[in-house]
């Protein structure tokens, strides 16, 4: 028996079983935890951080049925929904490994000491925020630099100005929150043409204190204490700039852990995303994948995305247990 400390564990789960694992606890990973508890599986939920990357996010308008909805509110619906159907939460734990049994189980193996037993697997895990890997990144980390517009942009509060890399949604969205709270945002994005929604584009484009700095790559993050200046790259001219900021929000996008995953003995591509079919099957028997962590609709990474894949993992985990006749429904109530 794990003890509980409020709704947190103190110590993980050891030795029980499952009907399915879904490691992640992202908007794929709570999606495929409601409908697999629709299926009537014995469903745990294994999530460094409950919400993944919509912890990120402020405001989500595109998520049918929310005309305008906060991100961790979403966040609170999706978990309180996949509780309704009985699934386990385990919250900040990290999986660290899993491997078959000759019994044809999967055993899971990861932080605070859990030892899991489950007949699939979901991997719902999401990717790795991508690094700009230039000189003073990571000496400046957390004075200065940081990795989500969102998260920090109050720390930045009356500052002079501030520098956002990217030319996604991440860093448009980050830039028009800063310019509430900074005098000048430059963004600065490696091409002319952007990911972002035009949404974004245009309201950017709108606030007078955001000035765009294209075909442009940082070379340089240069500080004392805390970060200074950026050293700005045109890569067209070749004329170098020093851009005197307070920050610098690094919002790159996300690359999936690939080492792991093929340590693990899943298949990926060249990038390291697991290979997955329209059924979210993996190459692994038993071993499903959802969401960002996936080959699936790259390059359209949305929260209903993450959703629909969620969903349809849960369905075939449900399917391959019936198929092997290994299903039997789970009522933990006794109905
Ligand atoms: P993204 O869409 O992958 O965009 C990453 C941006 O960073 C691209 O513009 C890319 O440039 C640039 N980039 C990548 N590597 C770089 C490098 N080494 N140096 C300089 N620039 C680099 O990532 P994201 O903006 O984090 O968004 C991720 C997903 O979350 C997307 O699906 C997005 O729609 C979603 N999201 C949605 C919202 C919202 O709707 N509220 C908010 C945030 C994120 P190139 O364009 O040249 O490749």
């Amino acid at each position: 028996m794990s003890l509980r400390l409020g709704k947190i564990r103190m110590k993980a789960p050891r030795g029980e079983h499952y009907d399915v694992a879904i490691i992640g606890g992202g908007p794929a990973g709570l999606s495929a935890a409601i409908y697999a508890g629709r299926f009537l599986l014995k469903t745990i939920v294994l999530a460094e951080e409950v919400g993944g990357q919509l912890n990120l996010t402020d405001w989500i308008d595109d998520y049918p049925g929310f005309r305008r909805v906060r991100a961790s509110q979403l966040v609170r619906n999706f978990k309180m929904h996949a509780e309704m159907f009985n699934a386990e939460i385990v919250e900040m734990v990290r999986v660290e490994r899993f491997y078959r049994t000759e019994s044809g189980e999967y055993r899971i193996l990861g932080t605070r000491g859990l030892d899991i037993y489950a007949k699939t697997i979901i991997m719902a895990v999401g990717s790795k925020r991508r690094k700009l890997g230039v000189p003073g990144e990571r000496e400046f980390a957390n004075k200065g630099v940081s990795y989500c517009s969102v998260c920090d942009a109050p720390l930045f509060d009356g500052k002079d100005a501030v520098a956002v890399v990217g030319g996604g949604d991440a860093a448009f969205e980050g830039a028009i929150l800063l310019s509430g709270y900074v005098k000048k945002v430059y963004l600065i994005h490696r091409r002319d043409q952007f990911r972002a929604k035009p949404f974004f584009v245009e309201e950017a484009k709108s606030r007078p204190n955001i000035e765009f700095v294209l075909n442009s790559v940082v070379d340089e993050i240069k500080g004392d204490t805390s970060v200074r200046s950026v050293v700005v790259r045109n890569k067209i001219t070749g004329e170098k700039r020093e851009i005197p900021v307070d920050g610098i929000f690094i919002e790159i996008g996300f690359e999936p852990p690939k080492e792991w995953f093929q340590s693990l003995g899943l298949e990926t591509d060249a990038t390291g995303y697991i290979k997955v079919d329209e059924w979210m099957r993996t190459n692994l028997p038993g071993v499903f994948a959802a969401g960002d962590c996936t080959t699936m609709w790259l390059g359209f990474r949305q929260v209903i995305t993450a959703a629909a894949m969620g969903a349809v993992a849960a369905y075939s985990a449900y399917d391959y247990l019936a198929e092997k006749g290994l299903y039997k429904p789970y009522k933990p109530d006794g109905k």
